[in-house]
């Protein structure tokens, strides 16, 4: 087995950690893996903080794993392994019918990254997270022994694996349950609403009656307009309901196009000024609308824009992502935007979603409001982030660890509290010693030091 020394870092460039790099290709390989001591299952590293690091450890990546195995086209029931992404997915099932029940907002996921971190979609509030639709997968356990988990085969490990954060083991395969389309097409209403009760009032008026639902709010607004945003709904599109244009459309295969921001921009071009101009000039430029977008615009916009990353310079940017439940969820993330302005800062990007219950243990979804906004990474960003966090724990919310990499131990276990001792006496049953530990893991105090 090959390692390599490589300085990783997830998609938010922060943190950064020197790492032991491995590429198995194979099941096989995986028991030399074991004979170290301290091993983290990676993907595309795809999330953004330091979930699939391991400081002077090992990091073993899944993308010579991304096979697939079988798949049942009369249940759209597919086996895979754990390296195959959703891109895999999408350019090999969508062209014949059958879709992700749950997909996050960019396809560069592997199939065990989307599991690791019990993923959610546009349609949390319908159908919850990627789970859902996880049947069953095949776990390489710190002892070397391989299980096969689901909801009634050593049902403890699979909950504590969806959202576990890849401490619990390394998925090899899994089973996953794709979901019926006949065209690749979604019907989008977009609908542009002046303030913040006004965007929460409509998606309380529309959520139920779409499968897809998420609003895009300028943080930076002010006076009247504070919280002004774009509600987008959604739902798949039938064949016959699209116009004759895209009907012919469907049936082609769909060639991507991409630009790429090619190198770090030296400097952060992300100011107060530049987050204003963006956020006023989408609004601005925004309309009510109701068309069919292909799945890829619908569900990818941010994937058009390769490395999309660079812009927020060496220094990285943070990924803040919130729950907090329904009950008072409009005064919490009011009372998070104002922080946010009180601190001078704004986002580039910030959205919120209704949010449906949860199974997974440490999964981060339950009923409530999600927000979630970028930071580029400068001084007082880490000291405004722990300011939000106690609002999140006021309100009895908590933050997404795949998105995480600032939470102490205290904080975490606060807001997961009931979740991660349940969590950490599966840990214990299966990994005693702690072989899958990661970055995150130790930082939050899931894993020992
Ligand atoms: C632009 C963008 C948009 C996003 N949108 C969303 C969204 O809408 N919803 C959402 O929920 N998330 C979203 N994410 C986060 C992303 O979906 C998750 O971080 C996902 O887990 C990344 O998958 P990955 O394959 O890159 O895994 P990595 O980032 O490499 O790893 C993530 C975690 O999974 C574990 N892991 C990876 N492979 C395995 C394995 N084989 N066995 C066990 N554990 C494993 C790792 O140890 C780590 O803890 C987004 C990320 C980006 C960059």
């Amino acid at each position: 087995m090959k390692f390599e020394e490589i300085e990783l870092s997830g998609f938010g460039k922060y943190p950064k950690a020197k790492c032991r790099v491995t590429r198995p290709p194979g099941i096989f390989d995986l028991s030399e893996l074991l004979k170290n001591n301290s091993v983290i299952p990676r993907g595309l590293g795809r999330s953004y903080g330091d979930a699939s690091l391991n400081d002077k450890g090992v990091v073993s990546e899944s993308l010579l794993m991304n096979r697939f195995i079988s798949f049942d086209e009369n249940k759209g029931i597919l086996r895979c392994e754990a390296g195959v992404t959703y891109k895999d997915l999408l350019e090999t099932f969508v062209i014949r019918g059958w879709f992700p029940g749950v997909t996050p907002g960019t396809k560069y996921v592997t199939m065990g990254g989307a599991i690791a971190s019990d993923v959610h979609g546009k349609n949390h509030h319908k159908v919850g997270s990627f789970s859902s639709y996880v049947l069953s997968f095949k776990i390489l356990l710190a002892s070397g022994e391989i299980l096969e988990c689901s909801r009634s085969e050593h049902s403890d490990l699979y909950w504590a694996t969806v959202g576990g954060m890849g401490l619990t083991g390394f998925i090899l395969e899994c089973e996953i349950q794709l979901k019926k389309i006949t065209s690749p097409y979604i019907f989008n209403k977009a609908i542009k609403l002046g303030n913040l009760d006004a965007l929460f009032d409509k998606i309380e008026e529309f959520s139920d009656d779409y499968h897809y639902s998420v609003a895009w709010i300028d943080v930076v607004a002010k006076g009247s307009s504070y919280g002004r945003g774009i509600l987008l709904l959604g739902n798949n599109a039938e064949m016959e309901e699209l116009p004759e244009k895209l009907k012919k459309k469907s049936l082609l295969k769909y060639i991507e196009k991409k630009i790429a921001v090619p190198f770090e921009i030296p400097f952060n071009a992300l100011n107060k000024m530049t987050v204003s101009l963006f956020n006023a000039g989408i609004y601005m430029t925004a309309r009510n609308t109701e068309d069919y977008q292909h799945y890829d615009k619908y569900f990818y916009p941010l994937d058009f824009v390769l490395d999309w990353n660079h812009i927020y310079s060496k220094n990285g940017l943070i990924q803040y992502q919130l729950n907090v439940p329904l009950e008072k969820g409009r005064e919490a993330i009011d009372k998070v935007l104002k922080t946010v302005v009180s601190y001078g800062g704004g986002s580039f990007l910030a959205v919120i979603k209704k949010m449906g219950n949860q199974e997974g243990i440490l999964s981060f979804p339950f009923e409530g409001y999600t927000l979630s906004m970028d930071f580029p990474v400068k001084k007082g960003t880490i000291e405004m982030c722990s300011q939000l966090d106690k609002i999140v724990m006021e309100y009895g919310g908590r933050t997404y660890l795949t998105k995480d990499s600032i939470l102490d131990e205290k904080t975490f276990k606060q807001m997961y509290s009931g979740h991660w001792e349940k969590w950490m006496k599966i840990k214990m049953k299966y990994d005693p010693d702690n072989k899958f530990t990661s970055n995150l893991g130790r930082r939050i105090g899931l894993c020992l030091s």
